[in-house]
């Protein structure tokens, strides 16, 4: 590989002389401008109730995106699945209700109108960055996408995932590093923290860091984020639950509430 021209070719997700930066506007909101987003929430939506307390807390430390899956990708087929539909409207109504924005994996190309009508930002999940026909479907919705990297995927695969995207004319498109596998695991994953900043230097898509699926843990979050943001990061996805212990996913890796504020604190001079 050409170390200064990725892929050898001009694609649309790389950064050229004409096309520096893609900012995406929501409002007061822009990714990938010089600001920073914090999108924060629970792993999964479990009820009105946990998601509704969560996202008032978020909304007063200033929390703009609204995070909390509905349908669960998870590796057991025994472990909890998500609301699915349910989830969706109540996500849609919380972040309503707190004037936030609401993100959620898209699982399946099948759930494309329920997204549509509810749901502000499309998440594609690690598992999927290459469900290639899943890729063309969101690239012809009118709705910004926001595409994690597969935990087995290089770079070079990543970029074409994120092309496949654009390809159909959807060019709200957003990155996000949330780890890698390896043979490390005092991790969950591990943080390819040059790969985000080479994915900055290539591309002009903004680019945000899931610390939480990162790392499975949330001991080291603050240090990990701070390094992140420092080192160019567009903003940060990370899981903050009511009540971590009882969390029907990712129990270990979500703030409680009042880690969160410790968190943010520890975090303000960098967003
Ligand atoms: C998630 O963010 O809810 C999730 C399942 O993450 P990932 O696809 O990165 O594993
Ligand atoms: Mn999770």
């Amino acid at each position: 590989m050409d170390l200064n021209k990725p892929l050898g070719m001009s694609l649309q997700v790389l950064r050229t002389p004409e096309k520096q930066q893609t900012v995406i506007k929501f409002g007061d909101l822009c990714v990938g401008g010089h600001g920073k987003v914090i999108m924060a929430g629970p792993c999964a939506v479990e009820s009105y109730t946990q998601l509704d307390t969560v996202a008032s807390f978020l909304k007063q430390y200033g929390v703009q995106v609204l995070r909390g899956g509905a349908y669960k990708p998870r590796t057991s087929p025994y472990s909890f699945q998500g609301l699915r539909k349910q989830g969706v409207k109540i996500l849609h109504e919380v972040a309503t209700k707190h004037s936030m924005l609401s993100i959620s994996e898209m699982l399946d190309t099948s759930f494309r109108s329920l997204f549509e009508k509810y749901i502000d930002i499309i998440q594609i999940g690690s598992r999927n960055m290459q469900n290639f026909e899943l890729l063309k479907l969101v690239g012809k919705m009118n709705k910004p996408v926001f595409l994690k990297r597969g935990f087995m995927a290089t770079l070079e695969e990543y970029l074409y995932a994120a092309e496949y995207i654009m390809l159909q004319g959807n060019s709200q498109v957003m990155l996000c590093e949330r780890g890698i596998r390896t043979f490390e695991t005092y991790t969950r994953n591990t943080l390819d923290l040059a790969g985000m900043v080479l994915l900055k230097k290539y591309t002009h898509l903004p680019v945000i860091v899931d610390v939480s699926h990162s790392l499975g843990r949330k001991d080291i979050i603050s240090e990990v984020t701070k390094a992140v943001l420092a080192a160019g990061a567009d903003g940060i996805m990370i899981e903050v639950h009511n009540n971590p212990a009882v969390a029907k996913s990712d129990k270990f890796q979500q703030l409680s509430l009042d880690e969160f504020v410790g968190f943010r604190q520890e975090i303000a001079k960098f967003v």
